[in-house]
Order: C-alpha cells, then sequence, then structure tokens
C-alpha cells in the first residue's frame, strides 16, 4: 500500500516530491499559500495533542496502547510532518539542510562537556557569545 518495503528508508525529498504530485494532481496548489499551510499544521499538531490529552504521562514505546491507537497517532504524526514539509517547500526552505544545519547550532550552543546528563541553562562567555549569534540570524 505504501510501495516501500519494509526496512527500506523514506526520504524527506521523496516524501515533498509526493505531496507536490499530490496537489497538483487534484488541483490543490492555489490554496497551498505558507499562511494556510501553516495554519493547518497548527490544527494537526492540535490533533496530535488530543491522543496525549488526559492521558498523564506515557511510557516511551507506548507498550498499554493499543494498535489502533498506535496507528492513530501514525496517522497524525504523519499529518504534522507532511504539512510540514510542504511549508517548507512552499516557503523555498530545504527542510533536511536546515534541520541538520539546527543541530549543528545546538551541538555548539549546547557542548557535551557542559550539558550532558543536564538541560539546565549553563552560562559561560562562549555560550553568551553563540546565543547573541544564533539570535541575530534569520534563520
Ligand atoms: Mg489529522
Amino acid at each position: 500500500m505504501t510501495g516501500v518495503a519494509d526496512g527500506e528508508s523514506v526520504s524527506l525529498e521523496d516524501l515533498r516530491k509526493k505531496m507536490v504530485e499530490f496537489a497538483k494532481e487534484r488541483d490543490w496548489e492555489k490554496y497551498h499559500s505558507p499562511r494556510n499551510l501553516l495554519l493547518a499544521l497548527v490544527g494537526e499538531v492540535g490533533e496530535l495533542s488530543e491522543i496525549f490529552q488526559w492521558k498523564g504521562e506515557v511510557p516511551k514505546g507506548l507498550p498499554d496502547w493499543k494498535e489502533e491507537e498506535k496507528e492513530h497517532l501514525g496517522e497524525e504524526l504523519s499529518d504534522v510532518l507532511l504539512y510540514l514539509i510542504q511549508l517548507s517547500h512552499y516557503c523555498g526552505i530545504d527542510l533536511g539542510k536546515a534541520a541538520l544545519r539546527k543541530v549543528h547550532l545546538n551541538a555548539i550552543k549546547h557542548p557535551v562537556n557542559l550539558y550532558r546528563g543536564s538541560s539546565e541553562e549553563k552560562s559561560n562567555d562562549i555560550n553568551d557569545n553563540i546565543n547573541i549569534n544564533i539570535n541575530s540570524e534569520t534563520v
């Protein structure tokens, strides 16, 4: 049904192309302004949140969840990802490259030697300078 064998990876570019084709076939590109896509994305984040609403903390791997609940979760996670990919596409952002860059910036901002095992904000000259540089960029 998905056209992807078990264990085969799917790239962001594969998904981006599929979504562009999906919209083109339905003549939906006219509705895909950045604003509309952002609002659709936020709506899907709400649907994703509803799945966890009132459950309290849940253990990693969701061992007590039914298969139908996990399937529903996968659908809502996918909705969020697909709108995020489309929003990035129509904004001219290469999401994969932007995400890799952000991971790199986060690694600089939170060096292992200072942050291993701790999420508390650290203050030192290096981080203060990095914060200033990151915050002044248009990312
Ligand atoms: Mg949904």
